[in-house]
C-alpha cells in the first residue's frame, strides 16, 4: 500500500459517456462512498458540469465528512485532453463537452486542488500503485473493452509525451491493410481485438459457418445479438468456432503488445476492461505468442495478467492522481 503524507481522503470522478461515477476514497484507497449518476449526454455543457457538481455535492452529503479531511478532487475523462491545463478538449459520446476548463470549474465551485487526466492513463496509475503493478516501477496497462485504451507508467509516474496525448496505443495499427477502425485508420489493434471487434469477426465466421455453434444457441439463432459475453461462455462449453476466436484475438493482442515490450521493456504488462474477463484461455494465448512477436530477449519473462482494480478503476484511478512519484528535483 503506498504511503503519501498529503493523501488524506480524495474524491474521485471517472466521467463516462453513460455515467459520472464519483467516489470518496479513504487515505487507506478504498472507495467508502458512491454516487452514480447518467451522463445527460445530449445536454449543454452547463447541464454536465451541473450534474458533476451533483454528484460531488452527493458524495460530500452522505459522507458527513468536514472539507478539512479532503487533499483533493481527481477528476477522468476519455481523451483528448490536457492535464496540465486542466482542460477536456471533447469528450466521446457527449457531443456538448468540449474545450470545458473543467479544473478551473470544479475549484471555483468547491475550493479543493484538483487534478485532470486521461482514464486510461489514470487507470494504468491506479494499477501500479495499488493493484496488479504493485511493487513495479514500469507498467504497461491497457484496457480492452469497447475501445482499447492505454496507459504507459514510467518510474510510477505517467508518461504524457509533449502534448500530453501519449499512450494512444489502441490505435497503434497491426497492419496497413486491415479493417477501418473508429478512428478513422486501418489495421489498428482496436480493430481486431476490442469487444465489437471480436464480435464482429465471430459474426463474419457464423454467418458462412456451415456446422453449428454453441455462439449460436446462445443468442437464438440472431446473429446482432453476438456479444464477447456469449463467446466467452461457448468457449467454456468447448465451442470450436469461440475457442478459435479466442485464441485468435490473443494471437493479435500478443502481436501489438510484443511491440510494446520491445519499445518499452516493462516490468509488467497489465490487461483490463471487459475482455480481460475472459480469463486464462486468453491470457495464456497472449503468453504463448508475445515472444515471438517481441525483439526483447527478456519478452519471455515479461508477466502480463488482469487487472485487479474491476469496478473502481474509474474512482481509483482518479484519486491515484494525488498520489503519483514526484520525480520534479533538478538532479544537474
Ligand atoms: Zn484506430
Amino acid at each position: 500500500m503506498p504511503s503519501s503524507a498529503e493523501a488524506n481522503s480524495i474524491i474521485g470522478i471517472d466521467i463516462g459517456g453513460t455515467k459520472i461515477a464519483t467516489g470518496l476514497v479513504s487515505r487507506e484507497f478504498h472507495v467508502v462512498e458512491r454516487a452514480i449518476l447518467p451522463t445527460p449526454r445530449d445536454a449543454s455543457a452547463e447541464r454536465v458540469l451541473e450534474q458533476i457538481y451533483r454528484s460531488v455535492d452527493a458524495i460530500l452529503q452522505k459522507s458527513n465528512i468536514t472539507k478539512s479531511d479532503i487533499t483533493g478532487i481527481g477528476v477522468v475523462a476519455p481523451g483528448p485532453l490536457n492535464p496540465d491545463a486542466g482542460v477536456v478538449i471533447s469528450a466521446p459520446n457527449i457531443p456538448a463537452f468540449k474545450d470545458i476548463p473543467i479544473v478551473e470549474h470544479l475549484q471555483g465551485r468547491f475550493g479543493f486542488p484538483t487534478r485532470l487526466e486521461n482514464d486510461a492513463n489514470a487507470a494504468g496509475l491506479a494499477e501500479a500503485l495499488f493493484g496488479s503493478g504493485v511493487g513495479h516501477d514500469h507498467v504497461f496497462y491497457t484496457t480492452v473493452s469497447t475501445g482499447i485504451g492505454t496507459g504507459i507508467i514510467i518510474n510510477r509516474r505517467i508518461y504524457h509525451g509533449k502534448n500530453g496525448t501519449a499512450a494512444e496505443g489502441g490505435h497503434v495499427t497491426i497492419d496497413f491493410r486491415g479493417p477501418v477502425c473508429n478512428c478513422g485508420r486501418k489495421g489498428c489493434i482496436e480493430a481486431y481485438a476490442s469487444g465489437p471487434a471480436l464480435a464482429r469477426r465471430a459474426k463474419e465466421r457464423l454467418a458462412g459457418c456451415e456446422g453449428r455453434s454453441r455462439i449460436l444457441d446462445l443468442v437464438d439463432g440472431d446473429l446482432e445479438r453476438v456479444t464477447p459475453v456469449e463467446i466467452s461462455r461457448a468457449a467454456e462449453e468447448d465451442d470450436p468456432l469461440a475457442i478459435e476466436l479466442i485464441s485468435e484475438t490473443g494471437e493479435y493482442l500478443a502481436i501489438w503488445l510484443g511491440g510494446m515490450v520491445s519499445l518499452l521493456d516493462p516490468d509488467i504488462v497489465v490487461i483490463g476492461g471487459g475482455l480481460s474477463l475472459m480469463g486464462e484461455r486468453l491470457f495464456s494465448a497472449i503468453r504463448e505468442r508475445l515472444p515471438t512477436y517481441s525483439i526483447n530477449p527478456f519478452a519471455k519473462d515479461v508477466p502480463v495478467v488482469p487487472a485487479r482494480l474491476q469496478r473502481d478503476v474509474g474512482i481509483l484511478g482518479a484519486a491515484a492522481l494525488f498520489l503519483e512519484a514526484k520525480t520534479d528535483e533538478v538532479l544537474i
